[in-house]
Order: C-alpha cells, then sequence, then structure tokens
C-alpha cells in the first residue's frame, strides 16, 4: 500500500491578536496514520485543530492538503462536552444528519446515503440502538453515534478532540479498540487531541507534542526514546 501524504505543515504558527499561540510546527500525516496530538493545556491543541478545519488561518508557515483531500473529508468528532446533550432526535437521526454536507441542495437523504448511516451503525456496534432517543444514551453510547455521524461525514480522516472526557474507564478502553479497528481494519486516517499520554503511547503511531518550549514530532519509538518523550512519560509515572 502505497502510503499517501495527506497533511503537511510547514513552520505552521497561529496566534491570536499578535500573540502567537502555536509556533513552527513541523509534522507530516500519511494515509493510515494514527497521530496523536498531547500537550498541557493552553499549548495550542484546539487552536491546531481549528486550523486543520480551516476555521482559523495560519500566522506564519503552511499547512497543505495532498492527494485531493477537501475539508469535508475531514470528519470532525467534537468535545463530548461541547455537545448538546438533550438534541431531540433518534440515533439513526443524528448519524444520518453526518450526510448533510455531502447532501447538496435536494431535500431528504440518498439511498446511498442510508445505507452508508446503516453501516456505520453496524461498524460501532449500535445498529440496535438505532430507534433509541439520543439524549437518553449513556456516554459511550453517545460518543459511538457521534463516531458513526462523523464517519457518514468523512471518508478519510477523522480528527477526534479529548474523545475520552467524561467517559467511565471501561467506556474509555472500549473506546481505544474501537479507534484501533477502525485505524487497521478500516484504514481510517486518525487523529486525535489528547491529554492521556501513556494511551497515546500504547495505541497511536505518531505523535505530537505540544508544550510551552517547543514541540516534537516523530513516530511513538522517536517519542518514547526522546528526551522530550521521557520527560512527560515519567512525570506521568510519578504521578506530577
Ligand atoms: P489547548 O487546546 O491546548 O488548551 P488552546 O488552543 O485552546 O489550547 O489555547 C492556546 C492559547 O491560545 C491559550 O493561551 C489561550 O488562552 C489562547 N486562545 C485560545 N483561543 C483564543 C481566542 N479566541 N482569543 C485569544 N486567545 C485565545
Amino acid at each position: 500500500r502505497n502510503r499517501m501524504s495527506l497533511i503537511t505543515c510547514s513552520n505552521l504558527s497561529f496566534s491570536y491578536e499578535n500573540q502567537t499561540v502555536v509556533s513552527s510546527l513541523n509534522f507530516q500525516v500519511n494515509e493510515g496514520d494514527y497521530l496523536c496530538i498531547v500537550g498541557e493545556n493552553g499549548t495550542g491543541k484546539t487552536t491546531l485543530i481549528r486550523g486543520l478545519l480551516g476555521l482559523k488561518r495560519p500566522s506564519f508557515g503552511s499547512l497543505v492538503f495532498g492527494e485531493g483531500l477537501r475539508s469535508t473529508q475531514i470528519g470532525y468528532v467534537p468535545q463530548q462536552d461541547a455537545v448538546q446533550k438533550d438534541f431531540p432526535a433518534s440515533v439513526y437521526e443524528v448519524v444520518l444528519s453526518g450526510c448533510l454536507n455531502s447532501r447538496g441542495l435536494l431535500p431528504g437523504y440518498s439511498a446511498a446515503q442510508k445505507k452508508r448511516a446503516g453501516e456505520n451503525l453496524e461498524l460501532l456496534g449500535i445498529a440496535d440502538l438505532k430507534n433509541r432517543s439520543f439524549q437518553e444514551l449513556s456516554g459511550g453510547q453517545r460518543q459511538r453515534v457521534l463516531l458513526a455521524r462523523s464517519l457518514c461525514a468523512a471518508e478519510r480522516l477523522l480528527l477526534l478532540d479529548e474523545p475520552t472526557t467524561g467517559l467511565d474507564p471501561l467506556a474509555i478502553d472500549e473506546f481505544y479498540e474501537l479507534m484501533d479497528v477502525l485505524n487497521r481494519k478500516h484504514h481510517m486516517t486518525l487523529i486525535m487531541v489528547s491529554h492521556a499520554i501513556r494511551e497515546a503511547v500504547e495505541h497511536a503511531d505518531h505523535i505530537l507534542h505540544l508544550s510551552q518550549d517547543g514541540s516534537f514530532f516523530g513516530t511513538t519509538q522517536e517519542y518514547e526514546n526522546s528526551g522530550f518523550g521521557r520527560r512527560f512519560l515519567g512525570e506521568e509515572e510519578t504521578g506530577r
């Protein structure tokens, strides 16, 4: 399998009113990669996500999509606490609404889109919840629904923002297993923002670590062997 480049960032920087909050990032995402973006609060992870989604312009450097990737092919899974939990719709309706992007101006959904929504419900093991109301689900179930929804929107790349926030430990384990299946079996490219460095190192194949004093990008192994990785992994172990 020839691994195509999907995203290339060179000297990428972002700022708010002349204050630089992300500076000179260099990293690349290839098709099939599983990248975790880690770092403490305030290091610019959300800003970078907004940049990747085309919602914020770089103040310097470049962010280039390769191989015909369009921003509409990026499925975004928002933070749980950013989601309206009392959304009055069925699971199926929420998942199907992921197809809105590709629906164009025609009313209703096509047979192909309905088929796809059904397939994604199966894929995430929530087909039996199809007619349930979104608001009565558990946190873990709701997240699967949002994932199925984003898979309807995205064909190539999933961007997840702190996806395990608010989930119980069992649901977190199940979530990481699911990500492994999506990445390895379904060749979905994953970019996940997380503050859980341990889990990131255990599951992702690339790490982008943002910090106040510089950043690191490389394979997980390179990260673990780097002074940078050792420092942060060590800090976690000693329960800092
Ligand atoms: P993270 O997601 O890693 O917590 P953010 O991207 O949210 O980091 O924030 C990075 C820095 O940018 C922080 O210092 C934050 O205060 C600042 N910031 C974020 N959003 C804005 C904004 N809309 N206007 C001004 N400053 C912002």
